[in-house]
């Protein structure tokens, strides 16, 4: 095993050096630098999982930033847990001024699950924006106060929270509030999956092999979700569109 991930490990850094020679060299030095006690087998999957992540970036480009109004990551993260975005972008629309804290703290859960209604399952959605909006004016309703926090106090505490999960919790730590942590959802899976990736899909195990593989920054884990869920979106569907992905060259599930 170990043999044939260093085989595909040097044809593709040699395919790599012929294309663009100043920039690997760049890439593996910090790369080596930066990983210089890891494992053989960590260096195979940090250049796998990085090289994913240049070839969507430079398919897709730069995705934007969710928000910058943290209440409204929080709110579409809870809104987004079994429907469609675009359900939740009509419903944060329909909040219009009103998506602030002070509303959802004080509008009558009748009136809220009716805002909601189009994201389905409204009313476990509108007790759980009650109850994570509570936490968030436990630190003031501050950006700033939430991020003088560790990432594990916060999500721990965002964990605790009835209606929130691990993929919830970690969106909000990431988009909302700017921690380092790497968000998995069905897409992730789906495409770790397909590009035969060596890892178990248990929440916790996938999260870790990204996070390791990868560089610890915020705006990396942010982008890389990003990326993920755009070309699930437009190729790697559930019955996937294989023509066009700019993953195809390294998946070996759209031969089969
Ligand atoms: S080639 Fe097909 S199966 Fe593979 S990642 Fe792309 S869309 Fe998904």
């Amino acid at each position: 095993m170990a043999g044939s991930k260093m085989t595909f490990y040097a044809v593709k850094l040699i395919l790599r050096l012929r294309r663009n020679p100043i920039s690997v060299m760049i890439d593996y030095t910090s790369s080596y630098r930066m990983e210089f006690h890891s494992s053989e087998e960590d260096q195979y999957n940090m250049i796998k999982v990085k090289e994913i992540y240049d070839i969507l970036l430079a398919h897709y480009g730069k995705p934007p930033w969710w928000s910058k109004n943290p209440f409204e990551v929080m709110v579409g993260a809870v809104l987004v847990q079994n429907t469609a975005w675009s359900n939740v972008q009509k419903v944060v629309a329909d909040f219009g001024d009103n998506l602030t804290p002070d509303f959802v703290a004080n509008v009558t859960p009748g009136e809220l699950e009716d805002l909601i209604r189009p994201c389905g399952f409204y009313l476990g959605k509108a007790a759980c924006l009650k109850r994570v909006t509570k936490w968030y004016q436990g630190y003031g309703g501050c950006q700033q106060r939430v991020m003088a926090g560790t990432l594990e106090q916060i999500r721990e505490e965002l964990l605790a929270i009835k209606g929130i999960g691990k993929e919830t919790a970690d969106v909000i730590c990431l988009y909302a509030f700017y921690f380092p942590t790497f968000v998995i959802d069905a897409y992730t899976k789906r495409l770790a999956e397909r590009l035969e990736l060596p890892v178990t899909l248990q929440y916790e195990a996938m999260k870790q092999f990204f996070e390791t593989s990868l560089e610890t920054d915020t705006d990396l884990f942010g982008s890389y979700h990003w990326l993920i869920l755009t070309n699930a979106i437009r190729h790697c569907k559930k019955k996937p569109q294989c023509g066009g992905c700019p993953l195809a060259a390294e998946c070996h599930y759209q031969q089969n």
